[in-house]
């Protein structure tokens, strides 16, 4: 059966101003039905990697906050330490990132909460039922903790999964430092033993004892005795353990769906979702800079199914017109898909499919209009 995906085109006028147009957006959900008095609720978004400018911008992140407030719930902004080393790799880095990246919850009137604890050790593993990849998932503990939920997410492209937005945002936001490790990879960190000078730093940090220095002072590891916690990547200052990038395109992105899957059926309540197609950056907002968008701004759209507002938000993009100069080659023709154009081998569907198969909603959509 089709979901409904509700949508706003970002026309305005005084009457009805932008964070009125919010919160007709999640009315039309409608949101009291997701989000009632005393919830407290989970606000998934992504606080932007220090360097990038595409991500969701306070000032639009405000109007919603301030519709669960006269809700009379309890929301917080959340999110979970990155598997890369970078600024947000663990809670207090990640909330002064936060900070400075403007969710000050002074203004926003929601405190910053990190879901996964202060090194991504606050976790809950749940089952994946129906996954082909992977059987069971390793989650943010306070995602699950949380009474409701509001995934908000800025709509753009990605690197190795092709587009980013509510599965994303449902699948790697919310899974801890291991369960990243666990969608990107098969076998544990990748080692380059001339970089190591013996400092031993990781092995302080692995709890399993997976890694030791050989005779010559490198290091080694028991791919048996790691549990992929992804510790060690952020204690190496030579990155002589490093990220394994080199699992197949279509298995990542089938484990990331899994992971989807995994906190979809697993939070205590259905969430609702909002997607920002803004600044529509070919990359996405962990990477450090923004590049210009592949299409005009769009507008924003909201449903109770990620499934279905994601593929709308896909075929929004692709009907839309392309911009140049963009990261889109100059001989891109209108009526390409915009995401297999930018990253090539991408499996059918971009793993729609297989999120379908998962039972998390439904590819068929109806668009409508606020
Ligand atoms: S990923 Fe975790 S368990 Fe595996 S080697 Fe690194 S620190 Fe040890
Ligand atoms: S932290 Fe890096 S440099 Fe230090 S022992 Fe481990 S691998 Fe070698």
């Amino acid at each position: 059966m089709a979901s409904t995906v509700h949508f706003w085109n970002l026309r305005a006028s005084g009457k009805a101003p932008t964070h009125a147009k919010l919160a007709k957006l999640l009315d039309a959900l409608p949101v009291a039905d997701h989000i009632a008095k005393d919830d407290l609720t989970a606000v998934k978004l992504h606080f932007g990697e220090a360097g990038v400018t595409g991500f969701l911008a306070p000032h639009l992140v405000k109007p919603i906050i301030d519709r669960l407030l006269e809700l009379e719930s309890k929301p917080f902004l959340t999110d979970t330490a990155t598997l890369y080393v970078g600024q947000r790799g663990n809670a207090v880095d990640h909330s002064l990132l936060a900070r400075r990246h403007g969710f000050d919850p002074a203004v926003l009137g929601a405190p910053v909460h990190m879901a996964d604890g202060l090194n991504s050790t606050n976790e809950t593993t749940v089952s994946i039922p129906n996954g082909t990849e992977l059987t069971e998932a390793h989650l943010a503990a306070d995602i699950l903790n949380a009474e409701a939920m509001a995934v908000l997410s800025h709509f753009k492209g990605h690197i190795a999964a092709g587009f980013g937005g509510a599965l994303k945002n449902l699948a790697m936001g919310c899974a801890t430092r291991k369960g990243k490790m666990h969608q990107h990879m098969a076998m544990g960190p990748k080692l380059t033993p001339e970089n190591c000078v013996g400092c031993g730093a990781c092995i302080e940090v692995c709890a399993p004892g997976a890694l030791r220095l050989d005779a010559d002072d490198r290091i080694t590891i028991d791919h048996e005795l790691c549990v992929g916690c992804g510790g060690c990547f952020h204690a190496c200052p030579t990155k002589a353990v490093d990220i394994d990038w080199s699992l197949e395109r279509a298995r990542f992105i089938r484990r990331m769906m899994e992971y989807a899957s995994a906190v979809y059926h697993n939070i205590q309540k259905p969430a609702v979702y909002v997607n920002f197609i803004l600044d529509v950056t070919p990359e996405c907002d962990c990477i450090g800079f923004s590049d210009a968008p592949i299409c005009p701004n769009l507008g924003i759209a909201a449903s109770t199914d990620p499934l279905a507002l994601d593929q709308a938000c896909i075929d929004l993009v692709n009907q839309a017109p392309a911009l140049h100069p963009s990261k889109l080659p100059d001989d891109y023709q209108p009526g390409q898909n915009k995401f297999t154009t930018l990253n090539k081998d991408m499996p059918d569907h971009l793993g729609l499919d297989h999120a379908e198969t998962l039972g998390i909603g439904s590819r068929e959509y109806v668009l409508k209009h606020i």
